[in-house]
């Protein structure tokens, strides 16, 4: 049986922001959120790129190579933004979420990177089916705080992974419909200010999509609408509900972008041509986005983290600290992140100690590549004269040599398997 969808989608400004960096797309085959970010940067423009470009997955998708081609749409877009930025480097940063679903008949397959959100209502049960590519789920996904925790957390905004970056890896995954079946996509100006509880209530309680969408998006207003807000709804039915057209909103619908900003429609086609002129591009303009070099890394680095910690963010990451290792090997202080942002490392050496991290014992060097967190400096001081402390019987690095060597029947240690003093 092949089934069918009935959709509405609804992209505001909120009550807050000047403009919207949110947009959206609804076929009878494939429906996307994108919330664009980096202000001054053109979050606009990205998520508008990214929507224009994959919305030409709205037909049936093939049967034997629909994640390939998903996966070309997306990597496309993200082409598409770098080749943006690469045209005008005031335009570094910019970057944007995507959770976008292409359906079959049967079978959802759905792409996502970021921090907007699918949801699905069957029978009453209301479930999240895609994961936050954020901070505070990933303390969540390591014990270190609660789900509820997280919905409070001041740094619930700040991505670990988005478009725009140098590297993406979105996740994929396939969902069946069943009918009755009743799917939300939204922006985080939704699942921020308008707690699962309502959302699921709503989801509910409404007659059609478009009342559902409606719905949430005042729920949204009511509750302040800091960020711009995003909703599409979509049912899966059974019955053919006959022609119904293609919906794009927010700032892929802008007459602005979408038919006088040459950077959108330019970067779309672009994204479009085939593969041996895009690499050939892609070549032409690594070395430009070289020359930027680490002045624009640092820059994209500050605005991800500014814009999406709503403020205080850059003051945060500084408070942070953990050991690990320098790119001279040492094992060394560093006040920041010990994970990239959207691609891009956040952290500065502190102190380097001078002792290689490969004199460590196994185990702790494993610890210092994946970061050793601790609560400040003088925490952070007092671990590292721990682990780098020269005394023989320091069982966080290897053996010293010279002991190995003492006695005629001993056996040498391995070179990497001891230290020199
Ligand atoms: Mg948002």
């Amino acid at each position: 049986m092949s089934l069918h969808l009935r959709y509405a989608a609804i992209s505001d400004r909120g009550v807050v922001r000047q403009g919207n960096q949110d947009s959206v797309f609804a076929g009878a085959h494939f429906i996307a959120v994108a919330d664009g970010m980096g202000g001054m940067a053109a979050g606009d423009l990205a998520s508008a790129i990214v929507i224009n470009t994959v919305a030409r997955l709205d037909v049936p998708p093939p049967a034997d190579s629909v994640v390939d081609e998903l996966a070309d749409a997306v990597a496309d877009a993200n082409r598409a933004i770098r080749r943006c930025v690469a045209d005008d480097p005031q335009k570094e940063g910019m970057g944007t979420t995507l959770t976008a679903l292409w359906f079959d008949g049967e079978w959802f397959n759905l792409v996502h990177i970021g921090d907007s959100r699918a949801y699905r209502m069957r029978e009453g049960a209301f479930e999240q089916i895609t994961v936050d590519d954020t901070y505070v789920q990933m303390l969540v996904d390591e014990g270190r705080i609660t789900a509820e925790e997280a919905e409070r957390h001041p740094q619930r905004s700040l991505l670990l992974r988005a478009l725009g970056a140098s590297e993406v890896e979105p996740a994929f995954q396939t969902i069946k419909g069943v009918p009755g079946d009743r799917l939300l996509l939204c922006s985080d100006g939704l699942s921020g200010p308008v707690s699962d509880a309502d959302i699921a209530r709503t989801l509910q309680g409404a007659a059609t999509p478009q009342e559902a969408a409606e719905t949430l998006v005042q729920q949204a207003l009511d509750a302040g609408a800091p960020d711009n807000v995003t909703v599409l709804v979509a049912d899966v039915i059974a019955d053919d509900p006959g022609e119904q057209r293609q919906l794009i909103g927010g700032a892929a619908a802008d007459a602005r972008l979408a038919e006088s900003d040459t950077a959108v429609l330019r970067a779309v086609k672009e994204a479009e041509e085939p593969k041996a002129d895009a690499e050939a591009e892609t070549e032409e303009v690594q070395p430009k986005a070289r020359k930027q070099g680490r002045v624009w890394r640092t820059i994209l680095a500050c605005l991800i983290v500014l814009t999406l910690a709503a403020g205080g963010g850059m003051w945060w990451v500084r408070t942070q600290y953990f050991i690990g290792v320098s790119d001279a090997g040492n094992i060394s202080v560093y006040r920041g992140l010990p994970f990239e942002v959207a691609g891009y490392r956040v952290a500065w050496v502190e102190v380097d100690s001078g002792r290689a991290a490969e004199d460590a014992v196994d185990d702790v060097e494993t610890e210092l590549e994946s970061g050793i967190r601790a609560d400040g400096i003088e925490d952070a001081e007092s671990r590292l004269g721990e682990l780098v402390d020269p005394a023989p019987t320091n069982a966080n690095l290897d053996p010293l040599c010279s002991s190995a060597d003492t006695g005629a029947d001993s056996v040498p240690a391995a070179a990497s398997d001891c230290r020199e003093d």
